[in-house]
């Protein structure tokens, strides 16, 4: 293939602010991409709005008029960044011959996207986008984040460190995605388990140019259990081993007690029984919760209910 037709997805929750500047760095480059014969000239960004509250959708509707490049998908409401992606992923699945995504806010270096359609027409599949460093974010998201990756990694989610939600997937990798009907979707680990052959390019994040976080510690730690829970049983094993340990202790601590009896020393007996039926107690609240996460996660997966509604299109 010599030109590829390429559909950027950037999925938009409040990003009023953002939108026009980012919106103005992307058609600039769709054009550079054009003139550099990269890229087709039906090629396209689809912007999706997840439901924002403010004038983002507003906002799309006019700059849809003022270029061919822009189209744009309207959910029907807030379904959060991952179902966002997949329903602007699954829209260009059959209309491109390869599709970027990329957060509205341009964090991630657009620079790169000139290599990934390279490394496209190469004959890679998948092309993931993965940070360099990330000084530019603060202390506590640099850390929490480490954190994030460290810990799904830790509990068996495959994921690769520091590729976030900028990738490129070739139109037999969006194929393919289509066939994962999981509701509760984590496109970092579904992306490694495709196969195909897959390449990275690197890059530094950059600052958000205007407005703020979409990603709340909260809604960190909530994709994080749900990369956990959707892709390994490990903490099952957990609970289960830390059961064993626990039941280990308590007979070691019967042995104590009755060499201490036989020693003739006697203990207020009452502090340890009340220790110890709380810690059971607390123990087997967090197994059941554990195991409730998962039945939790079988009852909104068996009910197939839909990821996304699509409100409205506006295509070229
Ligand atoms: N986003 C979305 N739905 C949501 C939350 C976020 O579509 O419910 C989008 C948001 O508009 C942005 C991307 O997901 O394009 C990433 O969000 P953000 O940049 O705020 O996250 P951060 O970079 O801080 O992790
Ligand atoms: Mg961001």
């Amino acid at each position: 293939m010599e030109r590829a037709r390429l559909a950027i997805v950037v999925p938009c929750y409040n990003e009023e602010e953002v939108l026009p500047m980012s919106n103005e760095i992307l058609v600039n480059l769709m054009q550079e991409m054009v003139n550099e014969e990269l890229i087709t000239n039906d090629s396209y960004i689809l912007y999706v709005n997840d439901g924002s509250k403010d004038k983002t959708w507003e906002m799309l509707e006019e700059l849809h008029t003022t270029s061919h490049f822009i189209n744009c998908l309207k959910l029907s409401r807030n379904r959060g960044h991952q179902n966002a992606v997949m329903a602007g992923l699954m829209q260009a699945k059959n209309n491109c011959d390869c599709c970027i995504s990329i957060d509205a806010d341009l964090q991630d270096d657009i620079n790169v996207i000139k290599d990934m359609v390279k490394n496209f027409l190469n004959g890679d599949q998948v092309v993931l986008g993965v940070r360099n460093q990330r000084t530019t974010d603060t202390f506590f998201k640099r850390t929490t984040a480490r954190a994030f990756y460290d810990v799904m990694n830790w509990m068996g989610a495959k994921t690769v460190k520091d590729h976030a939600d900028f990738r490129l997937l070739s139109n037999r990798a969006l194929q393919e995605l289509e066939r994962y009907q999981e509701y509760n979707l984590f496109l970092r680990g579904i992306v490694i388990e495709l196969g195909f052959k897959q390449s990275i390019v690197t890059y530094d994040r950059k600052e958000r140019m205007a407005g703020e976080t979409k990603y709340p510690l909260k809604k960190m730690l909530a994709l994080a259990m749900d990369g956990i829970t959707s892709f390994s049983v490990k903490p099952i094993v957990l609970v289960r081993n830390l059961g064993i340990t626990l039941s280990f202790l308590a007979v070691l601590a019967v042995v104590v007690f009755v060499i201490l009896a036989i020693c003739n020393i006697v203990l207020p007996i009452d502090a340890y029984v009340i220790a110890a039926v709380f810690f059971v107690g607390g123990l087997q609240l967090v197994g059941l919760g554990i195991v409730g996460e998962y039945v939790g996660k079988i009852y909104i997966e068996v009910k197939h209910r839909p990821r996304y509604i699509v409100e409205k299109t506006l295509l070229h």
